[in-house]
């Protein structure tokens, strides 16, 4: 049986260190599907289908990856995917007790799925789309913490030179 695992987020936007937790978990697994949550509590920068769009721009080809968006309970897109194993990216012990309620959570909701952390390279472990998105309105430089795709998204976005 091929092993499918699901790296779900909101993704507003990719970052590198969102790409770094990718490539290192689709090694693991046959298939990774990045699944983009459509139900974000906050206003998103980027419409789902533009988050979509700049996370494949954002993947080196030939990788087992497929970029989707779901909304409703990510443990029932799960199991509509056939997948029990979820990726969480873990950078610091401040993600810690906010990600382990989610595992639990999730793990209540059904017992079959399994959560799986990992942590990014230590260059991007202080890396968040919140703080990528105050540079780039600041006209900050956010080279190396985005893919180039996201950058120019970003500029166009603010209409500023970084
Ligand atoms: P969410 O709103 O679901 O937390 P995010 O897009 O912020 O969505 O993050 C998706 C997942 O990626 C989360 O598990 C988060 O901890 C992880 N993540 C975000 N940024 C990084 C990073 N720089 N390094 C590693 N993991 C990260």
């Amino acid at each position: 049986m091929s092993k499918l695992a699901i790296y779900p987020g909101t993704f507003d936007p990719f970052t590198n260190g969102h790409l770094d937790i990718a490539l290192r978990s689709v090694r693991l697994f046959d298939h990774l599907v990045i699944a983009i949550t459509t139900n974000a509590k906050k206003t998103p920068l980027f419409t789902v289908p533009q988050r979509k769009a700049l996370i494949e721009k954002s993947l080196p080809e030939g990788l087992d990856i497929t970029v989707e968006s779901f909304d409703g309970l990510l443990v029932d897109y799960a199991q509509e995917r056939g997948s029990i194993i979820l990726i969480r990216g873990l950078r610091a012990v401040s993600d810690f007790e906010y990600e382990l309620q989610m595992a639990l959570l999730n793990r209540r909701l059904n017992p079959a799925i399994e959560t799986i952390f990992k942590m990014p390279s230590e260059e991007y472990s202080f890396l968040t789309s919140t703080a990528v998105k105050e540079i780039a309105q600041l006209g900050g430089c956010v080279d190396g913490l985005v893919p180039v795709a996201v950058k120019a998204a970003l500029i166009e976005k603010f209409n500023n030179n970084l």
